[in-house]
Order: C-alpha cells, then sequence, then structure tokens
C-alpha cells in the first residue's frame, strides 16, 4: 500500500469529468488496476499524448486499502503503440488485445505471464509482425494462462494422442476431444489447428513466422478459439464482436 511504481500496459482510457480520466492498467506484480489521472486531459498535462490504450509506461499511484480506485500521480511513457493504430484494422486488432486482458486479468493479482504476452505481442505488432498470426498466438495464450484452454497434446476423455486420433471441438466447446470420444455431431478439428496450439507452447511469434501455418488454418484457429472463449465467458468478447462487425461491413476490395 502506499505509493508504488511499476512498469505498465494501459488497457483502457475513460473521460471522468471534464479534466480527469479513469486509466485501466496492466502490471506484472499488481495485476490490472483502475485509476484515476486528475487533470489529464488538460492540454500541457504531465499525461497528454500519452494515454493510448497499448501504450507502455511507467505508472506511479497511490492506493489506500479498501478503496477500489487508486490515484495516479505520473504515467512516463517508455513505448507508444502508435504504430499499430496507422489504419482501422490496427485500431480494432489493438483494442480486441487491450479487450482480452481486461476481460481476463484479475485485480491486484500478480501476473507475470500476461503482462510480457501482452508486452511482446504489442511489441511484435509494432514492429509489422504478420496481424492474423500474431492475433491467433495471443488470443490462445490467453486462454491457455487463464487455464481455460490447455495445450491439446492428448484427449482428455481417453488419453489418446490428438494428432494421431484426430481432434473434434465438444457440443459445449469446452476444449478439444479425439472424434471417437467426441462423437458423430462434434466439429471436426484439423491437424493444422492442434499443430499450432502445440506449437505456440515452444515457439514465439518470429519462430512461428519463419514458418506459418496457413491462413485456412489460422481461421479455423480463430474460430475454435472463439468459441472455447464463448462458452467460457458465456458471450462474445466485446472488442471482438466489434472487430469482426465492423472489418465485415466495409466494402471489399476488389
Ligand atoms: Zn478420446
Amino acid at each position: 500500500m502506499g505509493l508504488v511504481t511499476t512498469e505498465a500496459i494501459l488497457l483502457d482510457v475513460r473521460d471522468l469529468q471534464e479534466q480527469d480520466r479513469i486509466v485501466t492498467f496492466l502490471t506484472s506484480e499488481h495485476g490490472k488496476k483502475r485509476g484515476v489521472a486528475r487533470g489529464s486531459k488538460r492540454k500541457y498535462s504531465r499525461f497528454a499524448g500519452q494515454l493510448q490504450p497499448l501504450a507502455k509506461v511507467r505508472a506511479t499511484w497511490f492506493e489506500k486499502e479498501g478503496r477500489e480506485l487508486v490515484r495516479i500521480s505520473s504515467l512516463e511513457l517508455l513505448r507508444a503503440a502508435d504504430r499499430l493504430y496507422r489504419d482501422l484494422e490496427g485500431i480494432l486488432l489493438g483494442s480486441y488485445l487491450a479487450g482480452n486482458a481486461l476481460e481476463f486479468a484479475q485485480d491486484n493479482e500478480e501476473n507475470e505471464y500476461l503482462f510480457r504476452l501482452l508486452d511482446t505481442t504489442t511489441n511484435a505488432l509494432c514492429e509489422g509482425v504478420e496481424r492474423n498470426l500474431a492475433a491467433r498466438f495471443y488470443e490462445a495464450w490467453v486462454l491457455r494462462l487463464a487455464g481455460v484452454f490447455p495445450p491439446p497434446a492428448e484427449c482428455p476423455t481417453c488419453g489418446g494422442d490428438l494428432l494421431t486420433k484426430k481432434a473434434a471441438i465438444t457440443q459445449g466447446a469446452e476444449g478439444l476431444l479425439c472424434r471417437e470420444c467426441a462423437g458423430g455431431e462434434a466439429k471436426k478439428v484439423s491437424r493444422g489447428t492442434v499443430e499450432f496450439l502445440l506449437r505456440i507452447g515452444g515457439e514465439n511469434l518470429r519462430r512461428l513466422g519463419a514458418s506459418p501455418p496457413s491462413v485456412r488454418t489460422l481461421a479455423e484457429v480463430e474460430d475454435v478459439n472463439a468459441r472455447v472463449r464463448r462458452a467460457f465467458l458465456q458471450d462474445e468478447l466485446k472488442s471482438y464482436r466489434v472487430l469482426k462487425e465492423t472489418l465485415q461491413s466495409l466494402p471489399r476490395e476488389s
């Protein structure tokens, strides 16, 4: 308690009153935090231009026991994320990454892995890594870190190897089973998707990018991740719905 300074990644920024904002951010040691940044909308405010989701900052805040909101005293920019925000798709993707962390990070609970995942994925995207690959990698890892969707090595029912026995997604979309255990009604999942979900355990984005899965496989990975996440949350992640609806409503390039 008291005054805390640490690295943080901004997740959400909202206007509170005329001059103030509510900022939600993720830290490694303290999990997710929400705080008030006073005077942050003033033109020459010390926060000016830095309050953008996915920006990495050194945050200093004051907290009191029992209070939900902390008082942010400074946010010093360490890495902007503006290279991701140069086009609409990048803006939507940034919001989707932040939205996942907002949903799955716990308040005040150490989460070094999620912090590192968000940090490295944002860095890679700013450096121009393939967006589709990065998004699939990130969303699968968020589910894995939350204990929602473990690596699909074996069928949880019979213990059979999912690469040899072939996989399907359960009716309730809790995860992957072998096709025998899943039953005939279950949606089949290709070997490529199982392989990708296993590869992310040992390969970072750079290595995955050197021999990436096909666009078709990535589309199936996205579908499987979305089904599992939806079943767990009992709802669609809002930033994902916005992303899909907005991109689908755009005129197609011919
Ligand atoms: Zn089985």
